[in-house]
Formats: C-alpha cells, sequence, structure tokens
C-alpha cells in the first residue's frame, strides 16, 4: 500500500467505493465523476504507478486486468454496443490518480479520440 494513494485507501477499506468486482488481486468500482452512463475503474490492488511501472512480472496480472475489463463490460451489459477501455498515463494524458487502473466508458455514443 502507497501513503496518500485514495485507490490504495479503497483496497484497504479506507474510503469507499461502489464495488462491481472484487476478487484476488483486482478489483472495480464506479467512478466517482462517471463520464459516461457506465463508468468503471478497474485497478490492482497492488500499487502499481502507471504503466510505466509495470515489470515483466507484471505480465499476468496486466493480462488479468484487460481480461477481468472485458468480463466487467459484459456483466454491466454493454459488451454488445461497444465500449472505451482507457488508460492514461503521465502529465499530458490528463492523470489524475497515480495507481494504475483501467476506464471502461459505456452506454453512450463515444466521439473520436484525442
Ligand atoms: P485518471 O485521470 O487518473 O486516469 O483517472 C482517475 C479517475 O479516478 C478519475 O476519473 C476520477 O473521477 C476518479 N476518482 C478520483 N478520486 C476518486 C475516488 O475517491 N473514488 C472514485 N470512485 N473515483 C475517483
Ligand atoms: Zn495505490
Amino acid at each position: 500500500m502507497a501513503e496518500d494513494c485514495i485507490f490504495c485507501k479503497i483496497v484497504a477499506g479506507q474510503l469507499p467505493a461502489d464495488f462491481v468486482h472484487r476478487a484476488g488481486d483486482i478489483v472495480a468500482f464506479r467512478d466517482i465523476h462517471p463520464r459516461a452512463p457506465v463508468h468503471v475503474l478497474v485497478i490492482p490492488t497492488e500499487h502499481i504507478g502507471s504503466l510505466t511501472d509495470l515489470r515483466a512480472e507484471h505480465s499476468d496480472l496486466a493480462a488479468k486486468l484487460l481480461r477481468t475489463a472485458a468480463e466487467i463490460a459484459r456483466e454491466l451489459g454493454v459488451e454488445g454496443r461497444g465500449y472505451r477501455v482507457t488508460v492514461n498515463t503521465g502529465p499530458e494524458s490528463g492523470s489524475e490518480v497515480a495507481h494504475l487502473h483501467l476506464h471502461i466508458l459505456g452506454c453512450r455514443q463515444m466521439g473520436a479520440m484525442g
């Protein structure tokens, strides 16, 4: 657990969250400021700062994060209509929270990237 990391605090139960998935080393919860009717954050319980910090030993976990995102999209009913998975990394991405997370966005027509 990293000091002052809000997502580590959510994992530890020190901050509330609207969980949609909790299993082993991955949890997912609804974004507090949703940008789409479905806006879920999928995170490893381990503190990994960003994609930049992924190492070879995280390969299984990284694959599992993607598979879990697809599973949650199916469970939340957006698989058929389509959805977007985004990972912001570094200052110019606008990333706010330095704990690796996948955004699942769905239930609205997405605009162009960028
Ligand atoms: P980023 O901009 O780093 O890619 O995404 C961070 C996301 O975390 C933002 O969409 C923001 O709304 C969300 N967020 C920030 N603080 C909290 C919180 O305390 N709880 C939840 N559920 N989401 C949060
Ligand atoms: Zn963290």
